[in-house]
């Protein structure tokens, strides 16, 4: 264990006599609840603070009147900051008719300056701040903030950057047979609409021992599905200590090496940029049939003068050659991507060239955004800025291009058998279970709560647009 690891178990234990204090005086077990906003990698931490926070002796509810309550924030796109300004809102009322309660923010938003000079002025009830860098320090300053001589101060501690990994964090899984695990941090690549690198560093990633050590660990705790997280997966092991490149190895060795880990069933992946992602991965997963069949590849755009105002090291016809070598290689693969449309200067032929890479690729399926301007991206400054309405018109072009073409590639699979992973009971209908296919796509079929966490062979009866509707194939038994 590092010097950094045992200082934050010292910290879990500090914090644990002090909820054990909060505990008796309240004649009850402390509740915690952590609020996540944004994406896998944020899901991920909110894992790890809502371990830090069971194992200090609170009790995890899914209820924002917790006696702790931290929002993980996200400043993606503005929408983002908005929802967590709404909330606090609500928070502060509360906190009054209950003065032991403990409000902490972290996550991206807290790296921008701004949002934290508003938290100071206008939310002055808020006890804890801190940012993505030092999110390993959590135990320090839960141990901080629940001390009594520090009611009523709002502790800011956020770093603006960090070299730093710590292994071996408690964490507190959402799903018992599945599980996120980061293998690198931050992002190099400044595509200039995105603010991720300024909130989230620069690429580091973990060793791949530990990496394999952790999946190894999640196996035998029932794990049979894990999803390797990353800004940029394919970066991963670049950038690493001079003469320390044999502890990290290549993105595709360690793919390999997680696939190759008795009792994972399944391997999936995010985020791939198309400029790193090699013909070795793609035999990578030729070569596994438990690495999942599907990729997310975000293309941005389709229009060449864009994608170099974006920054984003490629163009149409380059993409385009990848996604044919993709799928001459791993014919069953399910493409996916991730567009922006109303980035500065764009004009409506821009819009036309990327429905045209969108009808070449056949997407099964796209996350489609409009420009959102993030204050501190180059992007932002640029001064030929859409106006919304013309946005809008090219955004719902695309949409209904990309929704037909969705639609046919999933009526292809129609009657055709699948192995679905069950992750839940059916929102809208309890008679259903609900769960995804190696290529991601949804598929509900009737089932009961025994079938979660288990591999079933599913016909896919009926294509509905992105998902299907199916029936359990007899006789087929479900799989841990
Ligand atoms: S690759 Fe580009 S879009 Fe993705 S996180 Fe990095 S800078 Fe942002």
């Amino acid at each position: 264990m590092t010097i950094d690891e045992q200082t934050q178990r010292d910290a879990i234990a500090r914090a644990g006599d002090r909820v054990r204090a909060l505990s008796l005086s309240l004649g009850r077990k402390p509740t915690a609840c952590v609020v996540t906003f944004g994406c896998q990698m944020n899901a991920r931490d909110s894992e790890k603070l809502a371990g830090i926070l069971e194992e200090s002796g609170f009790s995890i509810i899914d209820d924002e009147d917790a006696d702790f309550l931290i929002y993980n924030t996200c400043t993606v796109r503005e929408n983002a900051d908005k929802r967590l300004f709404g909330r606090l809102g609500a928070v502060g009322a509360r906190k009054k008719e209950k003065p032991w309660s403990r409000l902490a923010v972290c996550g991206c938003m807290m790296q921008e300056e701004l949002h934290v000079d508003r938290l100071k002025k206008s939310y002055p009830f808020v006890d804890l701040i801190f940012g993505t860098h030092n999110l390993f320090t959590f135990p320090s300053l839960l141990d901080a903030v629940l001390a009594p001589e520090n009611a009523g101060n709002m502790i800011v501690d956020v770093w603006d950057r960090t070299d730093r990994i710590l292994e071996h964090l408690p964490s507190k899984r959402k799903y018992p047979f599945k599980s996120g695990v980061n293998i690198m941090f931050g992002c190099d690549n400044f595509c200039t609409y995105c603010i991720v690198p300024y909130v989230r560093g620069r690429e580091r990633s973990r060793r791949s021992a530990d990496i394999l050590d952790e999946v190894r660990r999640l196996a035998d705790d029932g794990v049979r599905e894990v999803m390797l997280l990353g800004q940029n997966v394919n970066s991963y092991g670049k950038n690493v200590p001079a003469g320390e490149e044999a502890a990290y190895g290549s993105f595709p060795e360690l793919l390999a090496g997680v696939a190759e880990i008795p009792g994972i069933r399944r391997v999936r992946f995010m985020t791939s940029h198309p400029k790193d992602l090699s013909d070795e991965l793609v035999e990578t997963i030729r070569s596994h049939d438990n690495i999942a069949r599907h990729l997310h590849l975000p293309l941005q755009s389709g229009s060449d003068r864009i994608l170099k105002r974006m920054n984003r090291g490629y163009d149409s016809a380059g993409y385009l050659a990848l996604c044919e070598r993709i799928k001459a290689r791993v014919p069953d693969i399910a493409l996916t991507t991730d567009i922006i449309i109303g980035f500065p200067g764009e004009t409506p032929e821009d819009v036309d060239a990327t429905i045209d890479v969108v009808r070449s690729v056949r997407f099964r399926n796209a996350f489609t955004f409009l420009y959102s301007r993030r204050s501190g991206t180059p992007a932002a400054g640029f001064a030929d800025q859409v106006p919304k309405e013309t946005a809008q018109e090219g955004f719902d072009r695309l949409l209904r291009t990309v929704q037909e073409i969705a639609a046919e590639e999933t009526k292809k699979q129609e009657g055709s058998v699948g192995e679905v992973l069950v992750e839940s009971v059916n929102e809208n209908d309890a008679r259903l279970v609900t769960g995804r296919l190696s290529d991601n796509q949804l598929v509900h079929f009737p089932g009961d709560e025994t079938l979660i966490g288990q591999f079933v062979r599913v016909k896919l009866c009926e294509a509905k647009g992105f998902y299907y509707i199916g029936q359990r194939v007899q006789g087929s038994d479900a799989v841990h």
